[in-house]
C-alpha cells in the first residue's frame, strides 16, 4: 500500500458489522514506554482480558483482528492510591487519573485510534491493544479508568524500514481517524448512552 494513495475517509458511511463494538470499562495499564519516548505517539496501554471478545468478533467477522482502527474514547479517574512500578528499568506513576482535568481531559467522548499488534514481548503469541487518544493532555493517567468503542477499521499492521515512514503512517492515520469519525452516522456514538455525561 503506497502511502500517496491512501484514502482520507475509510469504511461505509453507516458503521456495519462488526462495528460498532463496545469495550467493558478497563484500565490504562504500564506498557514499554515505547510511545512516546521514541515515536512521540503516547499510547494508553489496556489489559488484555478488556479486548479479547472484541477482537474475536472482528476476527471471525473479517478474518483478521490486528491492524489500526478507529473509535471514540473516555478516560475518567478512579480512586486509588498513587504507586510506583517498576516496568524494566523505567519508574510508572500511577496517579489513577487524579491530575486529569474535569470537562477538559474527563466527562468527554474523544476520538481515537487504535493499535492492535503481537506483543514482542510474548513472543508473538500474545496480542496487545494501545489507544492514542486525539486529544492533548497535560498529564499521564495511569491506572485511571478507560473505555472506547471501535467503529472501523483504517489498515493492517505493517513492517516498517524506517522509523519516519511509521511516524508518517501513524499521522495519516490520525487524518483518516478524524475524517472518517466527522460523519454523523459515527459522530452520534459521542453521545451515545454507553459514555457516562
Ligand atoms: P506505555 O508504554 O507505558 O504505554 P507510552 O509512551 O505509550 O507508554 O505513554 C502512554 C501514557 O501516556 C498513557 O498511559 C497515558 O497515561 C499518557 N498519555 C498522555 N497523552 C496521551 C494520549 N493522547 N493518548 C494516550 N495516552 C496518553
Ligand atoms: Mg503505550
Amino acid at each position: 500500500m503506497s502511502r500517496e494513495s491512501r484514502p482520507s475517509i475509510v469504511g461505509p458511511d453507516t458503521p456495519s458489522k462488526p462495528y460498532p463494538l463496545f469495550s467493558p470499562k478497563t484500565t490504562v495499564i504500564a506498557g514499554f514506554g515505547r510511545g512516546s519516548a521514541d515515536l512521540g505517539i503516547p499510547t494508553a496501554n489496556i489489559a488484555s482480558e478488556s479486548y479479547k471478545d472484541i477482537l474475536n468478533a472482528i476476527a471471525s467477522e473479517c478474518g483478521y483482528d490486528t491492524g489500526i482502527y478507529y473509535g471514540y474514547t473516555q478516560v475518567t479517574p478512579t480512586q486509588g492510591e498513587p504507586k510506583t512500578e517498576m516496568v524494566g528499568t523505567r519508574k510508572v506513576e500511577y496517579n489513577f487519573g487524579s491530575k486529569l482535568r474535569k470537562g477538559i481531559d474527563t466527562d468527554l467522548v474523544l476520538p481515537m485510534v487504535m493499535s492492535v499488534g503481537m506483543n514482542p514481548f510474548f513472543k508473538n503469541k500474545e496480542l496487545s491493544a494501545e489507544i492514542h487518544i486525539l486529544h492533548n493532555f497535560e498529564e499521564d493517567f495511569y491506572g485511571a479508568e478507560i473505555q472506547f468503542v471501535i467503529l472501523g477499521y483504517i489498515r493492517p499492521e505493517l513492517d516498517y524500514v524506517s522509523k519516519e515512514a511509521l511516524i508518517e503512517d501513524i499521522n495519516t492515520d490520525i487524518k483518516v481517524a478524524l475524517k472518517s469519525l466527522e460523519r454523523p452516522e459515527y459522530k452520534k456514538y459521542m453521545k451515545d448512552e454507553y459514555f457516562s455525561k
